[in-house]
């Protein structure tokens, strides 16, 4: 599984992204957590953020692709990930889309949690007094003035990646008013239909595999009595066969509407009829023997 979290400061992601990583046994990759660390062990990178996050504003985008691109190659993402706090703009979004490309990754969904944001103050507010609770030290950005700030930037820069994702329809909405309970619920919901419709996908791709292997067998086989009478058909078949192929390698990948159409219309290239009739053929050779 390969997710991205999007959402507000406040709106629950690591909550969730947490729920995840036990659910699925997957790593989330908080951008925000990695640069507290850099900061915190005074590294070049946490240097360069610190005073940007103290203040409230985003971390330069190469420096934070940077950090995802090697977080990536490590081998507990090999699994799958839940992205938390990155992309966070058009930019890194659009890097993103390179680096998954570059690594041969299919990002499965992108699940914004929607919030009102009058809540959000509230909820920030919560997290403070119960870190404070436990003894743990506050976030220098979790300050009233400091999430105004945050918001103002998720507003400017975040927000447009909603219509990003949805374009590119990876875009799942669950609503973040509910409980946590709830929309754990909800985001296990939309997580078992994407499994159930990939299996689906899958096992239809599968049998498109299956479908197109058989009939290039057939067509190599039917190549053979029609070579005799004319060298057209046989450069048919052999031009049927590698169609065929193609749409078994089409067929391998997520179903696409092109390998649809490409395991669906085998007889374009007449070679499913050939192979039909060779095999009926071959059935009646094998099965006569047998009755005398
Ligand atoms: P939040 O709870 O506001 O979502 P995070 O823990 O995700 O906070 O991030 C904290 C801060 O780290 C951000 O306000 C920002 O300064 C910096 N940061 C985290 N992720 C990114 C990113 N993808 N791009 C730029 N800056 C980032």
């Amino acid at each position: 599984m390969r997710l991205i979290l999007l959402g507000p400061p406040g709106s629950g992601k690591g909550t969730q992204a947490q729920r995840l990583v036990q659910r699925y046994g997957i790593v989330q990759l908080s951008t925000g957590e990695m640069l507290r660390a850099a900061v915190a062990a005074q590294t070049p990178v946490g240097i360069k953020a610190q005073h940007i996050m103290a203040s409230g504003g985003l971390v330069p985008d190469e420096i934070v692709v940077g950090i995802i691109s090697d977080r990536l190659e490590q081998p507990d993402a090999a699994k799958g990930f839940i992205l938390d706090g990155f992309p966070r703009t058009v930019p890194q979004a659009e890097a993103l889309d390179e680096l998954l490309k570059k690594k041969q990754i299919k990002l499965d969904a992108v699940i914004e949690l929607r919030v009102n944001e009058s809540v959000l103050l509230q909820r920030v507010e919560t997290r403070i007094a119960e870190m404070r609770a436990r003894g743990e030290e506050v976030r220098a950005d979790d300050t009233p003035e400091v999430l105004t700030r945050r918001l103002a930037s998720y507003r400017s820069q975040t927000e447009p990646l909603i219509h990003y994702y949805s374009e590119r329809r990876k875009l799942l909405t669950v609503d973040g008013m509910m409980t946590i309970e709830h929309v754990t619920r909800e985001i296990d919901r939309i997580l078992s239909a994407i499994g159930a419709a990939e299996a689906k996908a899958s096992s239809k791709a599968a049998a498109a595999k299956r479908t197109a292997n058989r009939s290039n067998k057939g067509a190599k086989k039917a190549a053979k009595p029609v070579a005799g009478r004319a060298s057209k058909s046989v450069g048919k078949a052999a031009r049927a066969s590698k169609k065929g192929a193609k749409a078994a390698r089409k067929a391998g990948k997520p179903v696409s509407r092109g390998a649809k159409k490409a395991v669906r219309k085998p007889a374009a290239g007449s070679r499913a009829r050939v192979a039909g009739k060779t095999r009926k053929a071959a059935k009646k050779v094998t099965k006569r023997p047998a009755k005398a």
